[in-house]
């Protein structure tokens, strides 16, 4: 029997959830444990305590919601997601995965759906990393004392509880931990032995679903990547006095092997690949001296290595080279394989979505969320409704509520299959 979520609540969190943060022209700007973010957590705990639900929190504020189960001590199953934005966000990212989370456990307690397992809504503090850098911090540190180094060594507890507001660099991420009101203990973060599978519904946020006329994406990983860090080194002197054909200008030089990489690149004809300068350092950035260094970041995505290996082939060949008389050098900043998600439950999102008859397709992540995180640990998967235009991060992102809804109906379904199992 398939069940399905309802449109009208799904609307009524989405517009009430609006409202944590609004910017004013349609978007928020919802800091993790921010008030703001606060406010979302209250409308989240009070909504869940009136269906019954028991809330519990973590150390690090994680926030969890459960509907127990028929059959005392099954392992949970979570659906999970984010409350906090970046600067001027929109209103899906991140707070849709925990709106659907909330919807499928309101449809459970409606309806009395029988279900063996606890089934529990979780929020994930300080996913963006906007005010308290770095993005994926939280679920990088439950990680990263569970598993190896080398999963989530980046994320060790002491250090992410250093990491200073962008906003006030007298204020930690653990003075904002030990000012909230939903911290707790450390006994109830997400852990491989109390659950048995992880749902993360997100918007898409590109524009896939949306050119294919798909209201799901089935998401079967999140590519691999790898983030270089190019640098070209000249010689500075003075914009006036020096003749061009003197010079050893690093800006012009690392302009030529930018124009460089993209051309090579676009040789191998993937279009699924993507790459990204996003960064560039001159120095010392002054309109009247030469630039004599250059430091610009590429970031590159696919879901073959063989085809990053080729990708980092060509990024490689540039160092020791000189272009324009400026030697570069590259550098490895970090590299992640692509994290596939588990079969069984892409399966399950699969079916629901089939079953429910509506439009989907497979399709792979290229953005990174705390689902990636969360699959070291145990089976997860995630689940993408469309982005309007492909925007995302910004004011305009839009999901339809019946797309919403839709995403909420298949994860519902996609749960009660795990539950089952
Ligand atoms: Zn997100």
């Amino acid at each position: 029997m398939m069940f399905k979520c309802s449109k009208n609540r799904m609307e009524d969190k989405i517009k009430t959830f609006a409202q944590y943060g609004a910017t004013g022209n349609g978007g928020i700007t919802r800091y993790a444990l921010s008030p703001e973010a606060n406010q979302a957590r209250g409308e989240f705990v009070k909504r869940m305590e009136a269906i019954g639900a028991i809330i519990e929190t973590d150390d690090l504020a994680n926030m969890y919601a459960t509907l127990e189960g028929t059959e005392p001590g099954l392992k949970r199953i979570v659906m999970g997601s984010h409350v906090d934005s970046v600067k001027n966000g929109g209103n899906y990212d991140g707070i849709l995965g925990v709106m659907t989370g909330m919807e499928v456990l309101e449809t459970i307690a409606e309806n009395n759906i029988p279900h063996r397992h606890p089934i529990t809504v979780m929020i994930w503090t300080n996913e963006e990393g906007s005010l308290y850098p770095p993005a994926l911090m939280v679920s990088g540190v439950v990680c990263n004392d569970v598993l190896p180094a080398d999963i989530a060594g980046k994320y060790k507890m002491e250090d992410m509880l250093k990491s200073k507001s962008v906003l006030d660099k007298t204020k930690t991420f653990k003075d904002a931990l030990d000012a909230s009101p939903y911290k707790g203990e450390k006994k109830n973060r997400l852990n491989p032995d109390d659950y048995m599978a992880m749902f993360e519904l997100h918007v898409e946020q590109g524009p896939i679903l949306e050119d294919a006329k798909n209201d799901i994406g089935v998401v079967t990983c999140v590519l691999g990547m790898f983030n270089y860090r190019i640098r070209f080194f000249g010689q500075a002197d003075h914009a006036g006095t020096t003749p061009m054909h003197k010079r050893q200008d690093a800006l012009y030089a690392a302009a030529k092997g930018l124009c460089y990489l993209h051309e090579e690149i676009d040789k191998l004809g993937r279009p699924e690949l993507v790459y990204t300068t996003g960064e560039i350092v001159c120095h010392p950035c002054v309109h009247t001296v030469i630039p004599d260094m250059i430091d610009f970041s590429i970031d590159v995505r696919h879901e073959d290595p063989e085809v990053r290996q080729k990708v980092l082939d060509i990024v490689k060949s540039l160092d020791g080279k000189e272009i324009e008389r400026c030697r570069c050098e590259v550098e490895l900043a970090w590299a992640r394989d692509t994290v596939y998600f588990d079969e069984e439950l892409v399966g399950f999102v699969k079916d629901s979505a089939d079953e429910l008859g509506i439009s989907n397709q497979y399709i792979n992540s290229g953005a990174g969320h705390d689902a990636q995180f969360a699959s070291y640990m145990m089976p997860t998967t995630m689940i993408f409704v469309p982005s309007k235009d492909g925007h995302s991060h910004c004011e305009p992102e839009y999901t339809s509520v019946e797309q919403c809804t839709a995403g909420a109906s298949v994860m519902l379904n996609a749960v009660l299959k795990t539950d089952k199992k």
